[in-house]
């Protein structure tokens, strides 16, 4: 009788081999576009307290009303699994007093993040972000950087078919009354909205342009502006962020109905999408948030940053994912096919010599015969195979077809010569 098999949690994925590359590949790629640019990585936990994205996402948001994976600690802490990254990277901002360091300060982080979502492609509960946070500059050209590293990664990682729209939501002065403006259209449209936005019109208004519902859509095609009603200062950011991308020769779309999903943003937001990804087709998005460091308790400080999932800037890449190259130098087999007396010793000494000696070394392990060793080291495109046979040890050639008595230093450096 067998035991039943125990299958991942819905929306997870096991990288195997190639896919797992492929995430390392983007990591390594975004690694050194920030360090050229001057961001350090940082490294926050994988859970925080639950208060940080209550506060920092804010309450009336998809991710904090219905995405999170919340739990409580052995002491009754309530935790939660992050579901983005720009609030943790605040915080630790915060508690590390960073704004007493030269600002701006440049951050970029990656890792994964959890959120409670309907799975399918381009959407699993368990996903990968890589992100950038900015603090202490509230420069447009700041913007138009955060911007402008989002789109290069894309560029980089091939990622097809891209589109980048942008838009600017004000400060939260200017966005008052705007926002009550909005309210009252939409109290006057309320039988035709979804109910979701329904619920939301006090607490977060703005979240009703983002709604796929067709007949929430029909109506805010119809509603006001936010953009209409920029302040001048805020309009004049705005314009100037857009001279700086089109002086890049970075394309970009205003969208006026851009709003995010998160409530802390101010002035800039951006996404980048691709055609490539059908209904998931956000690759990446950011924005201004000046005001959240002061909501999590650090003093005032404008910011800006974005985040990009990893999982789907590889779909929409036409780059094809290949596995790391394996092939060890040297393949340590045994003349009598199983280990015989005190073969086994040595081979592991052997192995670990190699290792040391920084040589890729591999020793059978599964008793295959001589003959079936030797095929499989030739598989594994092993161009070296040590053959221990009692005291004796052999060194074989696999491209020449050759074999001859050598002690362990020659060995070692026959192969570290060969490899020059
Ligand atoms: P969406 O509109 O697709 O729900 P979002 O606005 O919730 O995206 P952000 O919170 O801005 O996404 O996260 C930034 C990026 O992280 C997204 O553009 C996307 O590439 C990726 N991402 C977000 N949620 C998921 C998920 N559940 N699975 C895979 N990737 C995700
Ligand atoms: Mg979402």
């Amino acid at each position: 009788m067998s035991a039943t098999t125990i299958r991942a949690p819905r929306g997870t994925l096991d990288l195997l081999g190639p896919a797992a590359a492929a995430h390392e590949r983007v990591r390594a790629r975004a690694a050194a576009l920030f360090a050229s640019a001057g961001y350090e990585q940082v490294e926050t936990p994988i859970f925080e307290a639950t208060e940080l994205f209550v506060r920092g996402v804010g309450e009336a948001t998809d991710i904090v009303e219905k995405e999170m994976y919340t739990f409580e600690d052995g002491s009754g802490r309530s935790l939660t699994l992050r579901p983005e990254g720009t609030a943790p990277v605040c915080r630790a901002y915060i508690e590390h007093g960073m704004h007493k360091r030269p600002a701006p300060v440049k951050l970029w982080y990656w890792g994964p993040f959890f959120r409670y979502e309907r799975a399918q492609s381009g959407r699993y509960r368990q996903f990968f972000q890589v992100g950038a946070e900015a603090f202490g500059s509230a420069d447009p050209a700041l913007d138009a950087e955060l911007i402008a590293l989002l789109v290069s990664l894309a560029q980089e990682l091939d990622v097809r078919g891209v589109t980048l729209r942008i838009a600017s939501l004000g400060t939260s002065e200017s966005r008052a009354a705007y926002r009550e403006e909005l309210r009252a259209f939409l109290r006057a449209h309320e039988t035709e909205l979804a109910p979701e936005v329904r619920a939301r019109i006090d607490a977060n208004p703005l979240r009703a342009f983002d709604a796929k519902d067709a007949r929430t859509a029909a109506v805010m095609a119809r509603a006001p502006l936010l953009l209409d009603r920029l302040s001048a200062a805020d309009a004049e950011h705005f314009a100037a962020v857009r001279e700086l991308l089109g002086e890049a020769h970075i394309a970009f779309e205003i969208d006026p109905r851009l709003v995010r999903g998160l409530d802390y943003y101010t002035r800039t937001v951006f996404e980048l999408s691709s055609s490539e990804l059908g209904a998931q087709s956000g690759v990446g998005g950011g924005g201004r948030y000046d005001r959240l460091i002061e909501q999590l308790g650090g003093p005032p400080t404008p910011a800006i940053g974005f985040a990009a999932g990893i999982e789907r800037l590889l779909l929409a890449s036409s780059a094809q994912p290949a596995a790391a190259a394996l092939a060890p130098a040297l393949y340590i087999a045994f003349g009598a096919g199983e280990p015989q007396g005190a073969e086994r010793t040595r081979a592991f000494a052997l192995w670990q010599e190699a290792l040391a000696a920084g040589i890729a070394a591999q020793i059978e392990l599964c008793g295959r015969s001589l003959k079936r060793a030797l095929a499989h080291a030739d598989r594994l495109g092993a161009p070296y195979v040590a053959i221990l046979t009692g005291q004796q040890l052999a060194l074989r050639d696999m491209r020449a077809g050759e074999q001859r008595q050598c002690s362990v230093r020659e060995l070692l450096a026959a192969i570290s010569g060969g490899e020059r």
